[in-house]
């Protein structure tokens, strides 16, 4: 097993030394963070320091250039100990540092990247609007050109990472937007960065059932002023930039739902061995047994599902959306009903935030709403399995 998850000994090191970190500097801070709603900035900064920010990143522009089994590791590690700062790591790294990686130009990447890198920049990437989010291209921001410059409108919402803090604007976006007149698929990909006129935070975004550790945010566009050199690809060519991203921002979203599970099933286990009623430990009595059998049955079937699959996509070359989906569809639920158990085997002290596991339950279920809904992967999954005629 242990080769499906770390293939190689790079791999099995690269777990040890997130781990240890994770457990040593993430998990201590989480509940606090969680409860502030606050974004630990400087925790962040010290994944750059571990060459983390950039995990598929090509080594000439800063990043680590690891394949997509190792951006599970990170994902799944830094999950366990904190879904929330594990989320605002996966819209900077993800979403944002390998998206520009794959479908920026040269100086594009050596301008920003290492700065990305670093954690000089933290970055994120707007695609969702208000009236827009399973429906992505319905999306109403426009762009249009004027001389050498591009002028966009709009507002995008639900943006992690979109504030640092209360008032204060990210660091910098690829923003998706349509030509005016445009067809419907044919989106483009602008860097948006922060004091570029007419970009502004329209509102952080409070109150959140979970993820309460990554800043979220509207951001607006009211006449936005951005240089053609921050043009990404050729003008109606980023609908493929977006699809080509979302399977692996799917597989490492599913490899989140895997610390969930993994740490709620620690969780529940200890508390199970250790707690007595009737004069027995808890891990006595059947209906306990099931919750704790049944959960670590699932998440090794999602854990294998995950690393089967990335071990198999090239993060250069789409084409594995059937199992991205999948992995996603899987793996959310999975996360939520394992951490719903854990809560359950701990009684009153599941249900609050000492035992970690409440956190975890609310985090999950973020899980199955961003990055893609669960109806949307049936959708997505469904329309791949009616062209095929035999299954592998
Ligand atoms: C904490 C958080 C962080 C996020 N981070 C980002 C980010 O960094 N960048 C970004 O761009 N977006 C981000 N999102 C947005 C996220 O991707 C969207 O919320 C998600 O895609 C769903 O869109 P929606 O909220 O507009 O819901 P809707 O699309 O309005 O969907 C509402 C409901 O209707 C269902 N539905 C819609 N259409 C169909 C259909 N055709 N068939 C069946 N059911 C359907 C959906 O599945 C859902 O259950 C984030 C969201 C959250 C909550």
């Amino acid at each position: 097993m242990a080769r499906l998850f770390d293939p190689t000994p790079e791999h099995a090191a690269l777990r040890d030394m997130v781990r240890r970190f994770a457990d040593e500097q993430v998990r201590p801070q989480a509940a606090a963070h969680d409860r502030a709603e606050r974004f630990n900035l400087d925790l962040f900064r010290q994944l750059g320091d571990l060459g983390l920010l950039g995990v598929t990143v090509a080594e000439r522009f800063g990043g680590a250039e690891l394949d997509a089994v190792a951006a599970c590791i990170v994902h799944e590690e830094l999950s366990a100990a904190d879904p929330g700062f594990a989320l605002a790591y996966l819209a900077h790294a993800i979403l944002f540092a390998n998206n520009l990686d794959k479908n920026g130009d040269d100086a594009q990447r050596a301008r920003i990247l290492p700065l990305a890198c670093e954690g000089k920049l933290v970055g994120g990437m707007a695609m969702s609007e208000p009236d827009a989010g399973t429906d992505v291209l319905g999306m109403s921001t426009t762009a249009r050109r004027e001389g050498d410059e591009y002028v966009l409108d709009g507002a995008k919402m639900w943006i992690t990472n979109g504030a640092i803090s209360d008032g204060e604007v990210g660091d910098v976006f690829l923003v998706y937007a349509r030509m005016a007149g445009a067809a419907r698929n044919e989106l483009s990909m602008f860097i948006v960065e922060k004091g570029m006129p007419g970009f502004g935070l329209g509102q952080k975004i409070h109150d959140k059932l979970g993820m309460r550790a990554s800043p979220t945010a509207e951001l607006v566009f009211d006449g936005c002023r951005v240089p053609e050199a921050n043009r990404v690809g050729s003008e109606g060519s980023a609908a493929l930039h977006m699809m080509r991203n979302l399977e692996l921002e799917r597989l490492t979203l599913g490899a989140m739902s895997l610390g969930i599970a993994r740490r709620s099933i620690e969780v529940m286990n200890a508390y199970a061995r250790d707690r007595k009623s009737f004069g027995q430990s808890l891990n006595h009595f059947g209906q306990v047994q099931r919750h704790l059998a049944e959960s670590y049955a699932e998440y090794m079937a999602g854990r294998s599902y995950v690393y089967a699959t990335a071990s198999e996509i090239d993060i250069d070359v789409p084409g594995h959306r059937l199992d991205s989906d999948g992995v996603k569809l899987y793996c959310s639920t999975m996360a939520k009903n394992v951490a719903d158990r854990a809560i359950q085997v701990l009684g009153g002290y599941g249900y609050v935030g000492e035992y970690e596991v409440e956190r975890l339950w609310r985090d999950a279920k973020l899980l199955e709403i961003g990055g893609g809904t669960l109806e949307a992967h049936q959708k997505n999954m469904t329309r791949d399995l009616s062209r095929l005629d035999k299954l592998r």
